[in-house]
């Protein structure tokens, strides 16, 4: 490393340029820079307009999750992620819930809050009944803003107040309610906000401060139920083992934030693959999990009077089909043709079963056979190419790994010399 991070119009430069400056700071090498600068699908023009600074791109892997009925029709679901074993398991969880008909799913209309914080309020209580009072004209303005998600029917639907104390003392936060339609909605919701804020300072007499959508999506619920018969998912011990996994879930946050990071990790994935805000998403699940005050699971498992397994699912899902980087990606929009859903809701409800199966897929393997069987495998070809394994020798060195149980660095290193000095390679 060397030089200073302090640049001066680092944005005007090309990425080329900007790459340029980055391989000196970082003492890169004329090939890394070559992968870094490699965009694929994504051209550096289009990666250059999404965001600032761009010197390149990451390309991740995309499978495809197979075998999902999701309300007796029939998905395959693009995921982008990282971490082996991901794809391998929902597919598996989609097979298991087949047998007993597959996911069925609901969802709230799409239905995003914007909130407008006021400040200094005088007499709180009254403000709000007087920002109610004035739904027609406040829905009125926020409207106007936004001609073509009215044109669809979407648009600000309702508006709501509430009094909270902070640190500061008593603030009065007007709610927007905007049915969002096909859009994620935020850009959408911001603007509305922001446009009313004369209006809400007036009304109210108080100043305002932010004015922003919020990611606690409570009025844009996406729900999946399965059933798994007791003889797919492994017997009665099975079904035993997945619902105390839950039950210790339900009663522990520490064991509860794993339990949804499993939920999330097929959710997001299919996010990624799709160019939508994961970032929305996380805090929107994570903040539901937590309404009660106390941080619980975003899924519920149970036995149904035949002794089958019954999983459900409810968390915020703040998606979009339209609008922010879903429709500029070509990727994401391959990955949308492939999912082949028509609307953000039934978007919402293929995520929401996608997220219980992958809860089905984690928990199954938790109760049964331990999760790191399955998973190191997938893990040791990862470890494998670290060491420097290719081609066969990445198999070769994954599975000594897996059978003596070391599935460590300088366990495949030592495999990939004694291979190569074999010459079995
Ligand atoms: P957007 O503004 O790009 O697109 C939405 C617009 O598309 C609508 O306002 C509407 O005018 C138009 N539209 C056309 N056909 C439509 C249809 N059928 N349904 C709905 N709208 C239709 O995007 P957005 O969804 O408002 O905002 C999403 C972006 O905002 C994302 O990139 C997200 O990352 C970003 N963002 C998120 C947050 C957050 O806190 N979550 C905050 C700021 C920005």
């Amino acid at each position: 490393m060397s030089g200073s991070s302090l640049v001066s119009g680092f944005y005007k430069l090309s990425p080329e340029e900007r790459l340029g400056f980055v391989k000196e700071f970082a003492g890169l090498s004329d090939e890394e820079c070559a992968l870094i600068g490699n965009t694929g699908s994504l051209s550096m023009d289009l990666a250059d307009r999404m965001i600032e600074n761009v010197v390149g791109a990451i390309p991740l892997p995309l499978g495809i999750a197979t075998n999902f009925l999701i309300n007796k029709r029939d998905y395959l679901i693009p995921m982008a992620i990282e971490e082996p074993s991901v794809v391998a398991a929902a597919s598996y969880a989609g097979k298991m819930t087949r047998e007993g008909g597959g996911f069925y799913t609901s969802s709230m209309p799409p239905v995003m809050i914007g909130q407008i914080q006021a400040v200094e309020v005088k007499d709180p209580y009254t403000a709000r009944m007087r920002v109610i009072q004035a739904k027609e004209e406040i829905l009125k303005k926020a409207n106007d803003q936004d001609p073509v998600l009215v044109s669809v029917g979407g648009g600000a639907k309702d508006i709501d107040a509430k009094v909270i104390y902070t640190i500061q003392g008593p603030m009065l936060i007007a709610e927007l309610h905007v049915d969002c339609r096909d859009a994620m909605g935020a850009n959408a919701v911001n603007t509305m906000a922001e446009a009313v804020t004369p209006m809400i300072e007036r009304i109210t007499g108080g100043h305002v401060y932010l004015r922003i959508i919020s990611n606690l999506a409570t009025k844009r619920l996406a729900r999946a139920w399965c059933l798994v018969p007791k003889d797919v998912v492994g017997g009665e011990e099975v079904v035993d083992g997945i619902i105390n996994a839950y039950a210790f879930a339900a009663a522990d946050p520490y064991r509860a934030a794993t339990h949804n990071k499993g939920i999330l990790n097929g959710i997001i994935a299919v996010i990624l693959a799709t160019c939508n805000d994961h970032r929305a998403i996380e805090a929107g699940a994570h903040a539901y999990a937590a309404r009660n005050g106390r941080y619980t699971t975003l899924s519920t498992w149970e036995r149904n009077e035949d002794g089958d397994l019954v999983g459900s699912i409810e968390l915020p899902m703040a998606v979009g089909m339209i609008g922010g980087a879903v429709r500029t990606h070509p990727i994401a929009k391959i990955a949308l043709k492939i999912l082949g859903v028509e609307t953000a809701n039934e978007f919402a409800e293929v995520l929401s079963a996608v997220g219980l199966a992958q809860n089905l897929g984690a928990l199954r393997a938790l109760a049964d056979e331990g999760i790191q069987r399955g998973h190191m495998s997938l893990h040791a070809r990862n470890i494998a190419v670290a060491a420097g394994a290719t081609g066969r020798l990445i198999d070769l060195v994954a599975e000594r790994m897996v059978e003596e149980r070391k599935i460590r660095m300088d366990k495949a290193k030592e495999l990939i010399k004694q291979y190569k000095d074999s010459g079995k390679t």
